[in-house]
């Protein structure tokens, strides 16, 4: 049996008519075919500003995904969490607009989450993605070497200089800070980048943490790679571990263009590679602190052995474990219970701005990609709980 099955420590923090209405809500989300006519219901309704349906997704998918409109506004969630040694980590969630005001606002945006962050246990980690600082197709021709036009170089050069900025005032302010990965065909551009960062700022600790993902092949070689590379210039490494999460369009791309696929093979392959990844750090401890960001119960098992194999104390600084903001709170309530350290990404926005990243997480959550029955059963064993304890 699992040990993160306690549903009364998870759902600790939840009134049983919000366990009631999340239970509807991934029933709702559970079958792909009415989860992609939501979809396509809802991005007409946003754009054509349909009141009603902003009130609806407001006491629905945005309430159980998002801390609020503002990082102000997501203060309750914020404190409610950390009550339980539960950290947050705020996710501007605004995407797909990628004009230079955007950049800067959220460039803005994410300095300002340092200094919210600095000395506030609440918050231990801040994050931003590649395509919140620059255009993608920018990253891309960077990536792929093409000659850039004087005015594209312009734009790089302030591409570099939004990340220096956040990275500096990061290392300034002593608020470790973590940069998301995307697609394979931007992330060597936005590793080149932040190994930069890293040889710059992470001479004392890891101040600059990137993000590695293990569904890709030949990504354990490229960490043996990058701590040759930190040894050999003297500086500390932080990652955050995930499996990655654009897979279809991954093996769709490799197929149109004709180039290997860099997705390994099937599940258990992404398996083996994360948790060989999970061993790979704790060897490595002396040059390698790691962020977890799983929602996979046997990933976080093995850390969990690992560390108690190496003899460290559940709240070691080097190790912290993360999953997204209402998702899996058996995992999350269960690490914080013990004095683990975790986190939760902290979604916020306005409804409208975060509409892209409740449709990921719908269509993420679909009987057939997700892990909507297993919610689903928690809640409800929670919901039977405390009617029987009544
Ligand atoms: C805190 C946090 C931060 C994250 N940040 C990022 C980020 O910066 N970049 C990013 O890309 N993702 C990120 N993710 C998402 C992550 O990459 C996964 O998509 C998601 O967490 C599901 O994987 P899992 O380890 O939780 O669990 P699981 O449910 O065990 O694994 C599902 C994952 O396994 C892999 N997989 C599934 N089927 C196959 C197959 N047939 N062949 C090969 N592999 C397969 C895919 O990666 C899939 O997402 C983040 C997740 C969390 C919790």
């Amino acid at each position: 049996m699992s040990i993160f099955n306690d549903t009364k420590i998870a759902f600790q923090d939840k009134s049983t008519e919000q366990l009631k209405k999340a239970y509807l809500m991934f029933k709702g989300i559970e079958h792909p075919t009415l989860t992609n006519l939501g979809i396509k219901f809802l991005n007409f309704s946003i754009r054509n500003n349909f009141p009603f349906v902003k009130t609806v997704l407001k006491k629905t998918l945005f309430q159980q995904f998002v801390g609020g409109e503002t990082r102000e506004k997501s203060q309750k969630v914020v404190q409610a969490m950390f009550k339980h040694h539960i950290g947050s980590i705020f996710d501007y969630a605004v995407e797909g607009k990628d004009d230079e005001e955007t950049f800067d606002v959220t460039c803005q945006e994410i300095k300002e989450n340092i200094d919210f962050a600095e000395g506030n246990p609440a918050i231990p980690f801040v994050v931003f993605k590649p395509t919140g600082f620059g255009r993608f197709k920018l990253y891309e021709d960077v990536q792929a070497g093409k000659a850039l036009t004087d005015t594209e170089k312009e734009e790089w050069q302030r591409v570099v200089k939004r990340y220096d900025e956040v990275c500096q005032l990061a290392h300034q302010k002593d608020v470790i800070l973590m940069i998301d990965a995307e697609e394979t065909w931007i992330q060597c551009a936005v590793d080149a980048l932040v190994n930069d960062m890293k040889a710059k700022y992470n001479k004392e600790k890891a101040v600059i943490w990137n993000t590695i993902q293990m569904y890709r092949t030949g990504r354990l070689e490229y960490l043996e790679e990058d701590l040759e590379r930190a040894k050999s210039k003297n500086y500390f490494l932080g990652y955050k571990f995930v499996r990655g999460a654009y897979m279809e369009k991954e093996r769709e791309r490799a197929q149109e263009m004709n180039y290997p696929d860099p997705i390994q093979p099937n599940k258990q392959a992404s398996d083996d590679n994360y948790d060989s990844a999970i061993c790979f750090v704790m060897d490595n401890l002396d040059k390698i602190s790691a962020f977890f960001g799983t929602h996979n119960e046997k990933s976080t098992e093995l850390v969990m052995t690992k560390m108690q194999e190496k003899g460290l104390a559940h709240d070691d600084p080097r190790i912290h474990f993360g999953q997204l903001y209402g998702m899996s709170d058996n995992i999350t309530y269960f690490l914080g219970d013990k004095k683990y350290n975790t986190a939760k990404y902290l979604p916020y926005g306005s409804v409208k701005d975060v509409v892209p990243y409740l449709m990921r997480r719908a269509q993420e959550n679909t009987s057939v990609a997700g892990q909507t029955g297993r919610e689903l059963s928690l809640i409800m064993k929670e919901i039977k709980r405390r009617r029987t304890e009544k």
